[in-house]
């Protein structure tokens, strides 16, 4: 069906963000194709996740309840958005921006923007790619965890990790071709890790993040042996930060540790003006939610 309907033509899963760009414009497929009744896409066991189970059916499986996924996806919006939105939708979600969620009309007086109709970018003006944020709760929870996705396109089959599937680029923020179905989510085997996803927004019943921290500890007895700490809302993609989990390997997660940590994750962490709450407080959230999220790690080992 996506073969025949060519580049007019969209998959959609929930509906919960591709309807309400369809109505701003931001997206107008002339075909939209349903994957909700591919009964291979719903299945859920404990290592495996189809695409087009909802966040609602996630985070009440039993395996999950107290996983970071489960707690990711009792985040998401509110529960009648949960009910519909799936995790392959979220996993593809559009980036998100002050000056491109808004109607056509809005849009149109400011002459629209690069990331649809428009040629400048309003956030950084001299700059020649968009800066668009990625809002998904769920994505940094599969990079910190090392899941991988399954693909299926016109050229067959293949199986991406998570953290290779998106890319810092608020317009081609997915390196997935438009005509691949994300299939389903592989799950690593639970062998002494942990992981825990905080998140800051305005509003704790509705918001998109403005920041959120999925931290991912594999424990050797009392020591840190690996760790992956993943920032979402702050850039075009999941940005991982591999020197916050240089100063976390070999140590039991003490507080100075996990203050260096929450350091090295502060630094590269560059929220733009594009979204809720002001930019610089929401850089200096990220040292905290990073402080926190290990803390819970430490208290649950
Ligand atoms: C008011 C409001 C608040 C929200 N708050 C949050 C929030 O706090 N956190 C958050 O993360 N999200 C939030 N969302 C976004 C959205 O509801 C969720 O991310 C939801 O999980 C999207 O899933 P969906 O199935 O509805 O996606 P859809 O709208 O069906 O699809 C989204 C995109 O993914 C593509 N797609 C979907 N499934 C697949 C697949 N299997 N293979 C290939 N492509 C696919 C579609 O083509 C489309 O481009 C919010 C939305 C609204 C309207
Ligand atoms: S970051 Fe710039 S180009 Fe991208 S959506 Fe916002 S204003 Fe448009």
């Amino acid at each position: 069906m996506k073969a025949d309907a060519g580049p007019d033509g969209m998959f959609v899963a929930g509906g919960t963000d591709l309807y309400p760009n369809m109505k701003r414009r931001h997206q107008e497929p002339k075909t939209v194709i349903s994957l909700m009744g591919i009964p291979e896409l719903r299945r859920l066991d404990g290592g495996n996740v189809g695409t087009c189970v909802t966040l609602t059916a996630l985070s009440n499986f039993p395996t999950f309840q107290h996983s970071a996924i489960a707690t990711a996806a009792r985040l998401v919006s509110t529960p009648l958005l949960r009910n519909m939105g799936t995790l392959g939708g979220n996993l593809c979600l559009d980036t998100r921006c002050n000056y491109y969620n808004q109607s056509y009309e809005w849009r149109k007086s400011i002459d629209f923007c690069m990331k649809k109709d428009g040629h400048i970018c309003w956030v950084a003006p001299s700059s020649p790619r968009c800066w668009a944020v990625s809002s998904s709760d769920i994505a940094p929870v599969m990079v910190a965890i090392g899941a991988e996705y399954r693909l299926a396109g016109l050229q067959g089959e293949r199986l991406v990790p998570a953290g290779r599937f998106y890319q810092n680029d608020g317009i081609n923020y997915l390196t997935k071709q438009p005509d691949e179905i994300l299939l389903d989510v592989r799950l690593p085997a639970g062998n002494g890790w942990d992981a825990v996803y905080h998140k800051l927004r305005r509003r704790g019943s509705f918001d998109f993040p403005v920041l959120g921290v999925a931290a991912w500890i594999q424990w050797k007895r009392k020591e840190v042996a690996a760790a992956r700490i993943v920032l979402g809302g702050v850039a075009s993609y999941p940005q991982e930060v591999p020197e916050a989990a240089v100063a976390l390997q070999g140590t039991s997660l003490s507080d100075e540790s996990i203050a260096a940590a929450a350091d090295a994750a502060y630094r590269p962490s560059k929220p733009m003006d594009n979204t809720d709450f002001d930019l610089s407080w929401r850089k200096q959230m990220t040292r905290v939610y990073v402080k926190r999220a290990l803390a819970e790690l430490r208290a649950r080992h």
